[in-house]
This record gives structure tokens, sequence and C-alpha cells, in this order.
């Protein structure tokens, strides 16, 4: 079914909101906006009400552990409504902190153990030192270019169960480990990823894949084109310091 608006959820944007997260959004609605798409954003924060049948498309930025530890009882309790949705196919992007919740836990510096709601079949561990830097990978999506370019700053590492399917391989920086060289997962629709930026100004070609699973989650609809080469433009130069 294709849809001729969308809805986006984003979920605790005073709490998770690092080194501008909030460009993600700005990106999917112009890009939305250019193809005559109507987007309507709804702002979650912890306890308010969700009508999940009218959700198109979930966003969540990363946030410092402490930020985490004050949304995390929140977010799982709404891991029945919010699996549903994933279930469904409904898109997701989870940056950083919020990634590492779409897991089964993540491990705080402080040794604090904040259970994820597993959608994703990682775990995270805090470490030092800070994975900090620019980030060039690689992905198998389906999506031209396969580059994708980012900024990252976090102290879990985050390793991947046989369930898991990481989003791309890192060419420069650390990404999920600083070990195997994966960068992020993925699970039906949902992505999760250590790449801030913000991450989709600077990856028009992720940012249409969304829309495009936003639009119809069967995946059946191609997007009308539209130019890309500013933001190119900005991704080239992350890929030249390669
Ligand atoms: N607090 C988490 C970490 O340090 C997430 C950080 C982030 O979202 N940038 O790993």
């Amino acid at each position: 079914m294709q849809k001729s608006g969308l809805q986006i959820l984003h979920l605790y944007p005073n709490h998770m909101n690092l080194y501008g997260d909030r460009g993600n959004l700005i990106a999917i609605q112009h890009r939305a906006l250019e193809r005559g798409i109507p987007v309507e954003v709804v702002h979650a924060e912890p306890e308010a009400p969700i009508s999940w049948r009218d959700v198109d498309l979930i966003f969540m930025g990363g946030g410092e552990d402490s930020h985490q530890a004050r949304i995390a009882e929140d977010f799982l309790r709404r891991a029945p409504e919010l699996t549903r949705a994933l279930e469904d196919g409904v898109p997701m992007l989870a940056i950083c902190g919020a990634y590492q919740l779409l897991g089964h836990y993540y491990r705080t510096v402080n040794g604090d153990k904040l259970p994820g709601i597993g959608f994703l079949d990682v775990t995270t561990e805090a470490g030092r030192p800070r994975a900090i830097g620019d980030v060039v990978a690689h992905t198998t999506l389906d999506i031209t270019p396969r580059s994708l370019v980012g900024f990252e700053n976090h102290g879990g590492r985050t390793f991947l169960g046989t369930g898991a399917v990481p989003l791309a391989t890192v060419q420069l920086g650390q990404g999920n480990n600083g070990q195997d060289r994966t960068e992020g997962a993925m699970h039906k629709h949902a992505i999760g990823t250590y790449l801030h930026g913000s991450l989709l100004p600077k990856n028009p070609h992720l940012t249409d894949l969304l829309i495009r699973w936003a639009v119809d989650r069967d995946g059946n609809t191609d997007l009308e084109p539209i130019p890309m080469d500013l933001e190119l433009k900005a991704h080239d130069v992350i890929l030249s310091r390669c």
C-alpha cells in the first residue's frame, strides 16, 4: 500500500539528540517535500501517548549514558508496540545510543546494565578509549553509491549475534567495535548505526531508501528521482579523507 503523506515519530528529542542528529529529520522532510510528499513529525518524550498505527517512520538519536538511562525504562515499556511496528516493516533509523538500546543491552561506563528491546541481535559494553572521528563504510544495501559517511563518538563496543546483519564494512574509523570492521546492524527496515554527522544530509541515497520504505513498506514503489549533487559533494569531502 502506497502512502500519500508521512508521519515520522521522533522518540525522545529532548534526551536523545547529539552532534546534529535532528538534521536527519530535516533531510528526510526536505527530500520527501521535494517530491510533493507531506511530512508530519510527532515528538514523543517519556510517558507521551503514541498512536502507533499512524507511524510511517521512526527516528531516535544518540545520547550520553546519563540520557540513555533516563529514557531506557520508558523505551522498554514500549517494546511490544515498537517491536510489532518494526516487524510489520516500519522503517527506523536509530543512531548510536538509540542503536545500542535497539539491541539486547548496553552496559555503561559505570557498569550499569541498561536492557534494550532486543530487536537487533547485538550487545554493547562500554570501553575505553572512546571511538571518535570520521567514518567511511561500505554497505550491502541496494543503494548507489554504496559508501556511507559520518562521524562517530562512542564508548560502547557493539558485537553482533548470529541474527544480526551489519549495515556496512568500515574503511575509515572504528564502527561497531574497532575489531571486526563491521558498522551498524539492520533487521527488516530498522537500521542501527554509530554514524552521526548528521548522517542523512551527507547520505541522500540512504535518506531516499528510508523514504521509499516509509511510503511503501513492501518496497514496490520507486521514488521520483531528484537531484542529490549538493549532498554528494558533502559526502565526497568525507570520502576524500580516506
Ligand atoms: N553513551 C553511548 C556511548 O558512549 C552512546 C553515545 C552516543 O550516542 N553518541 O557509547
